[in-house]
């Protein structure tokens, strides 16, 4: 059943047409169709907690390197995105796999990585990575992660699809440990007895030396035609606001990311993110580094206040009206990331300068007078 004739099934009429409309103009502006059902964990009459320690969880160790991992089975709120900390140490491999049900964007935290990718042309991309980048590999594309230099590499991966899992992640060991060798060297026509040692298990991480620098010529190469996997997001001039900064990178950034758009902001003590939403997206974050407190609204009166550390994931459902603020006294680092390569954001302060102080007046049964010196224009981060 296509996905318009199930919506259609389940919402009715009504449901069928938001159905027909999003996909008449939504999806040509690569917007997403309508959500479908509200998940459990958002229909009591609390709304639940929208942080989770994924740097306090216990990591699954590996002799190249560690994993700690959350989906929607341990944070229930998380719906369309899924989020990991992994780490690499100097030669730690992550092995070639892919993922069948979900897009990955990364942030490289601190070290050194070389990726190494396969697109759907059988076009290949071997890239480093430092501190600040980002890259994107759209769903199913293979790929692999190293790491190089001196130091550990740690980073976060983000999925754009809450129930991403083990289960949907397709690794070469684990496919080549479950064929016949004879199937393998009719199929690469080498000696079957050259698999006879292949692992029969998922290696996952394996160790191995750090391989050596990228020829000069190879280092980020590509053909005319491919998109490179690789944005320095944190080399981009940020966007300055009076209560701090932003870095943003969507699609028009970053044109291989046609399903992610990612954030690094920056909050000054005291300053804050003001209150907004987005029409289009779920929202992801990482707290990096210092202290922060964020409160969602999600209508009926229902408003949940959670803070935040370093270490700490954050989750904000799409159309869910949000405002972060620094309560820390150093600045706020935090990455947000969006399950959508366009980004989207409605502002509060925009909102009210876009209508007049009568209808305002109206609204909120005050004065007209009430709304002097009131914005004129979005504030994003005020201080
Ligand atoms: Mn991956
Ligand atoms: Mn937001």
């Amino acid at each position: 059943m296509s996905e318009f004739s199930r919506r259609s099934v389940l919402g009715g009429a009504a449901g069928g047409v938001l159905a027909a409309a999003a996909t008449a103009e939504g999806l040509a502006q690569g917007q997403q169709p309508p959500s479908g059902p509200t998940p459990a964990s958002l229909t009591g009459t609390e709304l639940p907690s929208f942080r989770f320690a994924l740097g306090a969880m216990t990591p699954k160790v590996y002799d190249g390197g560690w994993l700690r991992a959350a989906t929607v089975d341990q944070f229930p709120v998380s719906q369309k995105l899924a989020g990991a900390l992994m780490q690499l140490v100097p030669g730690g491999l992550r092995e070639l796999h892919w993922h069948s049900n979900a897009a990955e964007w990364a942030y490289v935290i601190k070290g050194q990585c070389r990726v190494t990718t396969i697109d759907p042309q059988n076009r290949s991309e071997v890239v480093d990575f430092g501190a600040g980048d980002v890259w994107y590999f759209p769903r199913g594309h293979g790929h692999s992660i190293q790491g190089i230099g001196h130091e550990d590499c740690l980073f976060i991966l983000v999925f754009d699809n809450g129930y991403f899992s083990e289960f949907g992640t397709f690794s070469i060991s684990d496919w080549l440990g479950h064929v016949p060798p004879e199937v393998l060297q009719k199929s690469l026509g080498v000696p079957a007895q050259r698999f006879a040692d292949f692992p029969k298990r998922e290696v996952f991480i394996a160790k191995g030396a750090v391989p050596p620098p990228l020829a000069p010529n190879r280092a980020g190469s590509l053909d005319a035609t491919s998109l490179t996997h690789r944005y320095r997001l944190l080399d981009q001039k940020p966007e300055d606001y009076p209560g701090g900064t932003n870095r943003l990178v969507s699609q028009r950034e970053f044109p291989i990311s046609t399903t992610m758009t990612g954030a690094h902001m920056r909050l000054k003590p005291g300053a804050i993110r003001e209150l907004h939403w987005h029409p289009n997206a779920d929202e992801w974050q990482y707290y990096l580094g210092g202290r922060a407190s964020m409160s969602v609204f999600g209508s009926h009166g229902r408003v949940r206040t959670d803070q935040f550390g370093a270490g700490d994931v954050g989750y904000v459902p799409q159309g869910y009206g949000h405002y972060i603020e620094n309560i820390g006294t150093e600045d706020l680092d935090v990455v947000v990331v969006f399950n959508n390569g366009t980004y989207e954001s409605i502002s509060l302060s925009a909102w009210l300068a876009a209508n007049s102080p009568a209808l305002l007046a109206t609204n909120f049964q005050v004065p007209e007078s009430t709304f002097a010196g009131f914005p004129t224009r979005a504030l994003y981060i005020p201080r």
